[in-house]
């Protein structure tokens, strides 16, 4: 695909998507972090039913710090993998009380230090708590921008250097979002909305789609690959 292309789909999401923001619930960089930990295979929805109650028994880093796994299990069980989640988020608050004097660290070598931590989770806490220049790949970033051919990147990494080559630093924390909703609305994973999409004009997969029928039809082989659905 042409950069020019590229450049017109990146332009039309964030017209249709000016004001695209984290959909979990935080009130600051401590609650995000644990928001985005308890996030992982869970929906944004479930997390925010769940942290309200975490919260209010641990309000701070210090106070989850010192905390009873099995308590902090008890309140996060309906987010899933919840054993290994409570052993994460206690685990990267005693790490931040003790090394980072208490406050969630902003700088990606430090955040990834954390349990529970990877390079997903510190850009977004990086870009939605801190505002720098990060851009996450979860798994709709990874499928929406693989179906709008700005990438064919078979890591998270590899998509995330490939989509952010294609924008000033500025928007990097931005396109997150947008790619985001727009793969939660639109290009949903196992039956994309391409009649509805604002991008159908020039996204190349409907073309792909149509013309891997087409195939199908005369006998030859499926385009297995049209629709790059990964979890990441
Ligand atoms: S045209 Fe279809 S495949 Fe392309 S971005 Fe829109 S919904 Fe996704």
């Amino acid at each position: 695909m042409s950069k020019a292309v590229a450049f017109e789909e990146l332009a039309i999401l964030e017209r249709t998507y000016p004001h695209a923001a984290t959909a979990l619930e935080y009130r600051n960089p401590y609650e995000l972090l644990v928001a985005v930990i308890l996030s992982a295979q869970c929906t944004d929805v479930r997390v925010n039913l769940t942290t309200p109650a975490l919260f209010e028994r641990y309000p701070t880093v210090r106070q989850l710090a010192k905390a009873n796994e099995l308590d902090v299990q008890r309140l996060i069980k309906s987010c899933g993998f919840y054993r290994m989640k409570a052993k994460n988020i206690v685990r990267a608050a005693r790490d931040i009380s003790e090394k980072f004097g208490g406050e969630v660290p902003r700088e990606r070598e430090a955040l990834e230090s954390l349990a529970g931590v990877g390079r997903k989770t510190a850009n977004v806490v990086m870009s939605v708590a801190f505002g720098e220049a990060a851009f996450a790949v979860d798994t709709h970033v990874f499928r929406v921008a693989h179906r709008l051919g700005l990438t064919l990147g078979k890591t998270p990494l590899q998509v995330e250097k490939d989509v952010t080559a294609l924008l000033p630093r500025e928007k990097w924390r931005h396109a997150h979002h947008w790619l985001i909703l727009h793969g939660r609305r639109i290009c949903k994973a196992r039956a994309p909305l391409c009649g509805e999409c604002p991008v159908n004009g020039i996204c190349p997969t409907p073309k792909l789609v149509k013309s891997a029928k087409g195939r199908v039809r005369r006998g030859g082989a499926a385009a297995a690959t049209l629709r790059p659905v990964r979890r990441v």
